[in-house]
């Protein structure tokens, strides 16, 4: 996904058109609870009451409907190889921020994510590592009254209760991969999981939007999107398929991190590669973005 330009911005929405961002930068408004030991800190994070928040912002027009403030919780199991926020990776580079303080926030801003028919988006790194302060998060934000959305690969689909489930409107699931060995080359994980709960999220009927990323040279083959789309169309409950195309806005900070960046030469595809993966979709009944 990709919202606005922002170094600050984490997650997989990084691939989309840029949109617009309003507000927000980093953990701004929010008290890092810095001061806690580790025991405490490891407690109430096992209790939900404390997460590791790499940044917040306030989107419109990415992240699901509406204005949008999109939390990106820091941790992620995975490794994907266009990361664009390799600065999310590990939970204990994230800040420890309160849930009640998290929630304030939120409150304060309802009025306008709720006018616009948006609302909250818990992304990453992967929200699911942190499945209780998630389930806490989505819990009082329903009880805002606002509408809840979660951005997650799947791979820790098996985190997610069916009361979480509950407080959760819409998901933006990322299939990155169609075809099993691809996807672990492409994650370094596999893709069953993700399967997995995009089969619970369709029997559960929660509204769902897919998000593939289109990489050329790694997933932009016609088996690859064929395979993607015969794994969603299976799933009633998507209402929109996102192809998103790879873009190299992640490549410094991979440098900067002294990781192994194997896509530093990829170009971003073209239009007509795009159009056409589109259209792979469109031809499997399901509308796209
Ligand atoms: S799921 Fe992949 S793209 Fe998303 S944060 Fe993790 S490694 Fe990055």
């Amino acid at each position: 996904m990709t919202h606005i330009l922002d170094a600050t911005a984490a997650g997989d929405q990084d691939f989309l058109a840029p949109a617009a961002r309003i507000s927000g930068n980093g953990t701004a408004g929010l008290i890092p609870m810095t001061d806690l030991e580790h025991a405490d800190r490891l407690r109430r994070m096992r209790e939900g009451t404390l997460g590791s928040l790499h940044s917040w912002e306030l989107v419109t027009a990415v992240d699901g409907p509406g204005v949008r403030m999109t939390i990106f919780l820091a941790g992620c199991g995975l490794r994907c190889q266009f990361c664009h926020n390799p600065d999310t990776f590990l939970m204990r580079d994230g800040e420890p921020v309160e849930l009640e303080d998290l929630l304030k926030r939120i409150k304060r801003y309802r009025k306008t994510l709720n006018a616009s028919g948006g609302g909250i988006t818990i992304s990453g790194g992967e929200a699911m590592m942190q499945p209780h302060f998630v389930a806490k998060l989505l819990e009082g934000a329903k009880e805002l009254g606002v509408h809840t959305c979660i951005d997650t690969s799947g791979f820790l689909g098996r985190n997610v209760t069916d009361s979480m489930l509950e407080n959760i409107d819409l998901v933006l699931l990322d299939v990155k991969a169609g075809i099993p060995e691809l996807y672990k080359e492409v994650t370094t994980g596999e893709l069953q999981p993700t399967l997995d709960f995009g089969d619970r999220l369709a029997a559960k009927g929660i509204e769902t939007w897919i998000r593939f990323v289109l990489v050329p040279g790694l997933t932009d083959s016609v088996e690859n999107v064929e395979a993607v789309a015969s794994i969603v169309e299976k799933w009633p409950n998507v209402s929109r398929v996102e192809v998103l195309p790879f873009h190299q806005m992640g490549r410094d900070k991979w440098n900067r991190l002294g990781l192994e960046y194997k896509l530093a030469d990829t170009e971003p595809p073209g239009r007509e590669l795009i159009e056409s993966a589109r259209e792979i979709f469109r031809s499997h009944g399901l509308t796209v973005y």
